[in-house]
Formats: structure tokens, sequence, C-alpha cells
């Protein structure tokens, strides 16, 4: 048993053949058109390198990060011919280092479009980039009235090459909400109006979620990032992706406990009667959130037990009262993400989503990494 158990405090397994299983089922729902990745956040949390190298090796040829300094990281370990886009664009007068990390920048605002125009001016060739327009998230890309003033002077991008207008939902996860309709008309509708001056200009839309409105959502790449690493993309149905994330914490500890005491800080949780508690060396510093205490769950021998008492920093405390003795000895894992307790599954829990759960995964994990 010590191999199972080595050094570290918890196990995080990453299967990166799962990944890959939904890479392929992801392109395959969107038929022609490209199927990038977003491995902003060291890929939500599962390693952007190992990640991106795998999703590369299904032939994924579009990544994209949120800030320069992740592309930057990562392009040393990807092949030149796969594009890295900046979906932050350019920090102001960084605009060079696309060029010499060879990054592609999403430009947001007149302002990104200009700085980058003056560095295409300045270098007498055409500098790639992607224009990311608001249809209505109100958080990055054109207005309406930069749209308007672009549309009206498409010199403001002389000298740039757009490979693509992008666009990103809010709502997508809900498939009944109304704003998945109006932002898709919006940008439809953007779209017919720049192809007068850029025939053929191509677009990327959706996210995970997008990819399961329909086909009118896929236009010539997506950009999903929450599904590939096993979350679910659609609420309120089953989800169709492969878990890619397991979670062990290991026990320390064990001790019987009399009826009435109580279990960790603030004494949030009192025995009711004779209890057994096991300490699993997890706590809210790696990024188990301490609004799992007192609701949530872990597995052992696939057996459900409750969380009890608050998360500490490094710990957490499990009522084992009706665990089979043999299982709970020092060193043995328990399952905190599994079949059993999905990532979405422990994010509703913990009141918040998958993505938070796993862009939280701490550092002090051993990480293990699945592959063919
Ligand atoms: C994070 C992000 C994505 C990926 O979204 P998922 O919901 O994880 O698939 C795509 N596009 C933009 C602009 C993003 O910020």
């Amino acid at each position: 048993m010590l191999q199972e158990a080595g050094r570290a405090g918890a196990l995080l397994t990453i299967d990166l053949r799962a990944l890959r299983a939904n890479y392929r089922y992801l392109q395959g729902r969107l038929g022609k058109a490209a199927c990038g990745a977003a491995v902003k956040a060291d890929a939500y949390g599962l390693g952007a390198i190992p990640v991106s190298k795998a999703l590369v090796d299904e032939g994924c040829r579009h990544l994209f990060v949120a800030q320069l300094e992740e592309a930057i990281s990562l392009r040393a370990h990807i092949p030149h011919d796969v594009a890295i886009y900046v979906m932050h664009g350019s920090p102001v007068g960084y605009e060079a280092e696309f060029i010499e990390y060879g990054c592609t920048p999403v430009l947001n605002s007149l302002d990104q479009i200009t700085a980058w125009r003056k560095l295409a001016q300045e270098r007498q060739e055409n500098l790639p980039a992607v224009i990311q327009i608001d249809t209505g998230m109100a958080r990055m890309g054109l207005s309406q009235a930069e749209l308007i003033t672009w549309l009206n002077d498409f010199s403001i991008t002389d000298g740039i090459d757009v490979r693509y207008a992008m666009s990103h939902l809010a709502c997508a996860e809900d498939q009944l909400d109304p704003m998945n309709q109006m932002q898709l008309k919006g940008f439809q509708n953007l779209l017919a109006q720049l192809r007068q001056h850029y025939p053929g200009l191509k677009a990327s839309f959706s996210n995970s979620s997008g990819i399961f409105l329909g086909t009118d959502f896929h236009f010539d790449l997506a950009r999903p990032g929450a599904a590939l690493y096993g979350v679910a993309p659609v609420a309120g149905q089953a989800s169709p992706m492969h878990s890619v994330v397991q979670l062990q914490g290991r026990i320390i500890q064990t001790r019987e406990i009399p009826m009435g005491a109580s279990v960790g800080y603030s004494k949030t949780w009192r025995a009711t009667q004779p209890s057994k508690i096991a300490t699993v060396s997890v706590g809210y510093a790696d990024g188990w959130l301490r609004s799992l205490s007192n609701c949530g769950v872990a597995h052992i021998a696939g057996v459900e037990v409750p969380m009890v008492g608050n998360v500490s920093m490094d710990t957490i405390t499990l009522n084992v009262s009706h665990v089979d003795p043999q299982l709970l000895y020092p060193g043995a894992l328990v399952d905190l993400i599994c079949p059993n307790n999905t990532v979405d599954q422990v994010a509703k829990r913990a009141g918040t989503i998958g993505y938070e759960i796993l862009t939280s995964l701490g550092p002090r994990y051993q990480r293990h990494y699945i592959d063919a």
C-alpha cells in the first residue's frame, strides 16, 4: 500500500485519455468547424503544457489563453503551426512580444487595434489578429459604438490580417435562455456587414456549452474549455463528457469521539452518538473550498461518507463511523473527486461551478498524468 499513498497528502490524477476522448467528441459534434481549446489558467488547473500537448496530438490547431505571460510559457512546448491566441490582447506597450513569441492577440478595443496597426506599419508587414466584438456580455470586445466606427472606416484595420471575428456567449449552458438567440442574431448581423469588406471573414463564437446549442452556433472555430476537462456543458442534462480529474486525499489518523463531542474549528458539528472521525490531509489551502464545511462528501471504497466540521487549511474531517475499519489506516486514500462525486457535484455542494473547483486545485497535490 506504500506506493498507493506516496509521500504527498493527496493525489491528483489527470486522465489525458479522457481529455483526448472529450476533444474527439467535441470535434465530432462540430463537424467541419475547427475545435480549438481554451487552455487559460493552466488549462483550468490541469496543467497547460501536458494538456495542450495532448490536444495538439489530437489535431487541435488553436489554443486560447487569457494573458501574454501564459502564451509565452506555453509557446516553447507547442509546434509553431499551432496558433496561441491571447484573449486579453496585448498589455499596453508589449505588442512586439507577440511577434517575438509567435502569439496572436485578440484585439478587444479600438485602442488595441490602433497599437497593433502601428506595429504592423513600423514593420511594414501584415500582422495577424482576432477581433472580438461584444454581442451582449459587456465584458470584452469592441462595443457597439466602436464596431460602428470600424464599419464606417475599415482603414482602422489596415495592415491587420483579421483571422477571425470573435464573440462570446453569456448564458450558453442554459439552452432556453433567450440571450443565446439574441447574441447569435447580433453576431450574424455584424458578420454580414464585416464580410462586405472582408469577404470570407472567418468567425469564432462558441465556448463548450455553445457547441451544444446547434450548428448555427459553430461558425468556423469553437473555443471549448470546461467540457474538455469533464465539466458538464448543458445545465440539467446528463453530461456526455468523460471525467478527467480524480482527487484522492490521504487519511492521517482516526479517532473515536463520544456523543456530544464537537469536531473542528468553531464547533460547527457535534456528534449525536459515539462516532469515528477520520482526518484527511486536504484543506482549503489545496482548493478544497471552505464552503464545503459540513456539506461535502468523500467516498471510501464506494461508500459515501460526510465531511463534518469546518474545512481547515490543511485538513478535512470525515464521519467514518459506518466504514469497514480495515479501510481506515493511516495512508489510505479516500476519493474526493471521483465518478461518484464529480467535479460538478462537488461544485454544487460548494455553491459554485465546476470551473472554480478545477481552477482551485492546489499546488500541494501530487500530480499524476495517465496517457495511452
Ligand atoms: C474561457 C473562455 C472560453 C472557454 O469557455 P468554456 O465555457 O470553458 O468552454 C471561450 N471563450 C472565451 C472568450 C473565454 O473567456
